[in-house]
């Protein structure tokens, strides 16, 4: 077992509220019962599992969520949140302790409703609100496409998340639906457009250093898509992936299946196994590889936005 403490991005369920242009998540796949969320939490403890990133899906749609948030935030989980914030009210006021809740912004209202859906702007702003006001560390995801790469766009959401003191991660839109590789995503983003919006955002962090949370060195690897670049993957040292069924994999994009937290011999998984990867596109991810790697600009670019996002952003 490795001695370096993992984190776990745990799908909880695949439903969702919402029907964004380019997810397709599947309305049912099946999730597990409370007691086996409980049962797989604790195997989580014995295989070295740090900090857990619950996720879907829309993981608050689960009736049982604040039970689980708890029960992890007790066994002395670092627990984060990502969330479209539509439920956020509902939950807030009894979920004991969140990290930081990551929601998804992808522009102004008409254009971000475009994308995400009727009110989808409103709720999210309102969200914010709602945990801003309870001291609740935010940060937002906005993927890149054909419909929200533009200047004006960043600068909409610059001027959101400087408003709220908090942080983005940007990110390309998949060719494919990011829940059905089957079906090609209509809003992937042109060739052309994509690198000039990366180009501006790579400027706007020159200006705003602590609010965007990409480091240079991550948005260069995101400017190489989709021809990609090869980059050394922490899955299996640093990361995986919890599956609404209970298999452990590393990432959407690579599905190997280490094992079935419920049914397997935790001790059995692989740990430190050497991926290369040439189309890593999830910022977060790619940030975590590079440091991994030993990349110096990412890495202290993760230690000033940490930094910032804890002691200056509430
Ligand atoms: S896409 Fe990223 S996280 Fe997934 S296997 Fe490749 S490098 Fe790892």
């Amino acid at each position: 077992m490795s001695f370096i403490p993992k984190i776990i991005s745990w799908i909880l369920t695949y439903r969702c509220n919402r029907n964004c242009i380019y997810c397709g998540s599947p309305s049912n796949q099946g999730e597990l019962s409370t007691k086996e969320l409980i049962i797989c939490a604790k195997k989580l403890k014995d295989f070295g599992v740090r900090r857990i990133y619950f996720t879907g899906g829309e993981p608050l749609i689960r009736e049982d969520f604040v039970e689980i948030v708890n029960v992890c935030s007790k066994m002395g989980f670092l627990v984060y949140l990502n969330t479209n914030g539509d439920y956020i009210g509902r939950v807030i006021g009894d979920i004991k302790d969140v990290k930081k809740v990551t929601l998804s912004l992808d522009g102004p209202e008409e254009i971000n409703d475009s994308i995400r859906g009727e009110n989808s702007y409103k709720n999210t702003i309102e969200a914010v609100e709602i945990l801003k006001r309870r001291n609740f560390e935010v940060s937002f995801y906005t993927v890149l496409s054909e419909l929200n790469s533009f200047p004006f766009v960043i600068d909409h959401i610059l001027n959101i998340v400087k408003f709220f003191k908090a942080t983005v991660f940007f990110q390309p839109a998949k060719r494919y639906l990011l829940r059905n590789p089957n079906v090609k995503n209509p809003i992937f983003p042109s060739k052309e457009k994509y690198k000039n919006i990366i180009n501006y955002i790579f400027d706007r962090k020159r200006r705003n250093y602590l609010y965007i949370a990409n480091s240079f060195s991550g948005l260069k690897h995101l400017g190489y898509f989709p021809e990609g670049k090869v980059i050394n993957c922490a899955g299996t040292r640093l990361f995986y992936r919890l599956e609404n069924n209970a298999d452990l994999i590393i990432c959407s994009q690579n599905r190997t299946v280490f094992g079935n937290l419920l049914k397997d011999d935790i001790r059995k998984f692989p740990s430190g196994k050497n991926i290369k990867c040439s189309n890593c596109t999830f910022a977060a991810k790619v940030e975590a590889n590079l440091i991994f790697q030993g990349n110096l600009e990412s890495s202290i670019n993760y230690v000033l936005i940490s930094f910032f996002r804890k002691y200056f952003n509430r």
